[in-house]
């Protein structure tokens, strides 16, 4: 018999216009579980998603003292949003999980797939808050069938995710004694993993039961140590039971144009989507030729754009798609009915290593981040490896951008001789050595050995102890700063940026530290050159942040917006933009929640704009409010991130730095090669580092920032906030205005 620590009976609200209007709050330091409304002022300005996770956290944690990420007051929130669980809308399965950052000590968001949030609604809530911490491992099960929430001893159950999430599907699904039907397709599971327990990028993975192949498969929040907290807070696992749902199960406002606007979008992509980037296919590891194409692959620690002779194609998708299996044929989609179906697995792998060496798995992935942070970034060319490094890193509660990263990072230390075997615990971390880093995984998992709980913290904590233990010279200091990709404490996710200002900008502005979700903004500068001008980079840089920002409000995937597009996008005077698709989306908001977006396409747009403006602006001062998201925050990105670090990496790109170069200076390329390449290196880099800093300037500017501190203009707070929220984040800017 399994232990009830704590038991809630509740009434089940059916969903109304999108929402519930009430949250779950849980306390595991007292085993308490409370259900609690959400206002209608909070909703008019969060909308759902990530803003109701911020109001949440906010609301929670103490105003006189700064809460760090391991104590219990840190609140570990997730909610979907308002058009989450849309049935038949592509994307529209997502949930958003914010808490306090290990790495960062901010705010981390992430957005992901699988059904948990829309299961937690239809059982009754928008949104969880989880605070406290349990005395003993705990598993929270949401049942809206039982119309009950309690908190279980988790007695005796695995931590790998493949094990957990298909043990506990198995035991909260019912199955009907008749007919021997189950309903496991409405069950869905959070759980980390044991790694996690060891590391700061520990991440969640959320289940979804796939009834063709008659399997769980997952998807990760993956950034920023959301795991880690879960771990933290002695959390196995949380457990979300929906009733049988419909179309009809959120409530729209205006059922019909959710049809139509819903049939619309998908057989667009239905369409599209072969002649264009064959996600339906090959998923995200369409990407890899592309960005290789474009010197853009993260290869080598971020060194370059591309292996140069080659190697890397063997990480294209053409490989990947001999290696996925069933693709192409619906089977694939992280959420119910989304057309793009991109979430592409490999069944009946192999394991080559660890605990489960020669057991045949399915593996979720690999993505593209996953293919370029452990693959190229590192060294691995060979694609089955990369399926490996994934398979543990999602069963053991892992990170794979921050994984990826870090590993590149240490091994450029060991080519340069500021690592070696006895300070690696044994690990020869040479480029591509596969049998070091699944090793360097397995002990991160058990917990064993001095490097790999060093290498845990992360690239910023990596830095402190290089430098405090080392005996690093000046060189070797800044040099560990210039290649360790890491900002404002998270490793960046996996695009070479040296090239495109654009990104420069959409990572190291960014709120949470340099993850692409916020402005993806390379393929758009690099591939399409749809921001040529400075000013255009600039803009993109407010615009885009914002835009993305609303598909977390409303429980949505972004890649439905841009990566099948309308056949006439091109001919559009915003083609960036995606204009159609806004109209679809203010169309799909509007049907379900029944607020009127506006009569004309721009009035339209520019109030969806300033609905995620209100939570992006609010999250800015959420940092604020917890010591960081100041200016000298997004200041200094590593400099492998505007331009070479090394003469080697210059002299491989000789002829693009010096036309720059010469561009620059206004000077003939003859003249400027008259100057000794250590100083047309050394050029470089002083006019890049300007570069930055005045980009950060000009977006400060047109974001509503003071320039000197990087803080919210209490004249911009107001402009876009109700009185009563200006009163609330007043306390915490006032005194940071010029
Ligand atoms: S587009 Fe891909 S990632 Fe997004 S919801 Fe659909 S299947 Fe999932």
């Amino acid at each position: 018999m399994t232990k009830i620590l704590a038991e809630f009976s509740y009434k089940r609200q059916e969903v109304r216009k999108g929402y519930t209007d009430k949250y779950l709050h849980i306390n595991l330091s007292i085993y308490s579980i409370e259900e609690k409304p959400i206002p209608e002022k909070v909703k008019d300005v969060f909308i759902g998603g990530k803003g109701y996770d911020l109001w949440l956290m906010w609301e929670y944690l103490p105003r006189d003292r700064i809460v760090k990420w391991d104590e219990p007051e840190n609140p570990l929130c997730i909610s979907s949003g308002p058009l989450g669980g849309v049935m038949g809308y592509p994307g529209a399965g997502k949930s958003i999980v914010t808490a306090i950052s290990p790495l960062t000590d901010i705010i981390i968001d992430s957005n992901v797939g699988g059904f948990f949030g829309p299961w937690m609604k239809f059982a009754g809530f928008d949104a969880l808050r989880i605070v406290g911490k349990a005395k003993e491992p705990v598993v929270i099960v949401i049942d809206g069938l039982k119309e009950k929430v309690w908190i279980e001893l988790a007695e005796e159950l695995p931590t790998e995710t493949h094990l957990l999430a298909d043990m506990l599907n198995e035991k909260y699904m019912n199955v009907d004694k008749e007919t021997g039907k189950n309903d496991r397709l409405y069950v869905s599971v959070v759980s980390s993993g044991p790694a996690a327990d060891h590391t700061y990028f520990g991440c969640l993975n959320f289940s979804w039961w796939d009834n063709r192949r008659k399997v769980n498969h997952v998807k990760q929040a993956g950034r920023g140590g959301t795991g880690t907290v879960f771990r933290n807070k002695n959390l196995v696992a949380l457990v979300a039971h929906s009733p049988p749902i419909k179309l009809e199960s959120v409530g729209p406002d205006d059922r019909d144009t959710l049809r139509k606007v819903g049939r619309e979008h998908s057989s667009e992509i239905l369409k599209l989507d072969s002649q264009q980037n064959r996600m339906r296919v090959i998923g995200t590891a369409h990407l890899p030729s592309i960005m290789s194409e474009f010197d853009l692959l993260p290869t080598y620690n971020f060194k370059y754009g591309r292996d140069d002779n080659g190697k890397d194609k063997t990480l294209w998708g053409d490989h990947y798609e001999k290696i996925f299996t069933n693709t192409g044929k619906g089977w694939d989609g992280c959420w119910r009915g989304c057309a793009i179906n991109c979430a592409h697995c490999v069944e009946g792998y192999e394991l080559k290593t660890g605990p489960f060496k020669g057991q045949k798995v399915l593996v979720d992935g690999p993505e593209y981040e996953t293919i370029a942070g452990c693959g190229s970034n590192i060294g691995i060319f060979d694609p089955l490896q990369v399926v490996e490094i994934n398979f543990y890193c999602d069963t053991y509660g892992i990170d794979t951008i921050s994984f990826g990263t870090a590993t590149a990072f240490i091994m450029e230390c060991y080519m340069a001789g500021i690592l070696n075997k006895e300070r690696t615990d044994g690990l020869e971390l040479k480029w591509g050595n596969f049998e070091a880093v699944t090793e360097l995984l397995h002990r991160m998992a058990r917990g064993e050995g001095q490097f790999p709980l060093i290498f845990a913290k992360g690239i910023k904590k990596m830095q402190e102890y290089f430098r405090a233990n080392y005996n690093l010279t000046k060189e070797q200091e800044r040099f560990i700063q210039d290649i360790g990709m890491a900002h404002k404490g998270l490793e960046y996710s996996e695009y070479v940026t040296k090239e495109s200002l654009a990104q420069q900008g959409g990572y190291g502005l960014t709120l949470k530290g340099p993850q692409h979700d916020e402005a993806w903004l390379i393929f758009l500068d690099m591939v399409h050159n749809y921001m040529p001008t400075f000013e255009n980079k600039a803009d993109a840089l407010t615009w885009f942040p914002y835009w993305r920002t609303w598909f977390s409000l409303n429980g949505l995937c972004k890649l439905p917006w841009n990566d099948v597009v309308p056949a006439d996008n091109k001919e559009t005077d915003e083609p960036h933009k995606v204009p159609k698709h806004i109209q679809f989306y203010a169309d799909f908001f509007e049907s379900v929640t029944g607020r009127h977006m506006g009569d004309s396409p721009k009035e339209r747009e520019a109030n969806l704009i300033l609905m995620s403006e209100r939570v992006y602006q609010f999250q800015r001062v959420f940092n604020v409010r917890l010591g960081h998201g100041r200016r000298e925050d997004d200041s200094n990105p590593p400099y492998r991130s505007v331009g070479p670090v090394t003469l080697e990496e210059y002299n491989s790109r000789l002829d693009r730095y010096d036309k720059q170069l010469a561009e620059e200076l206004g000077k003939t390329l003859e003249e400027i090669r008259k100057m000794p390449v250590g100083e047309r290196h050394a050029l470089t880099r002083k006019i890049r580092e300007e570069r930055y800093r005045k980009l950060q300037d000009t977006v400060y500017e047109k974001r509503g920032w003071n320039h000197k501190s990087g803080v919210i203009k209490i004249s911009k707070a107001k402009e876009i906030w109700p009185e009563w929220l200006v009163k609330e984040v007043l306390p915490f800017i006032k005194d940071l205005q010029d």
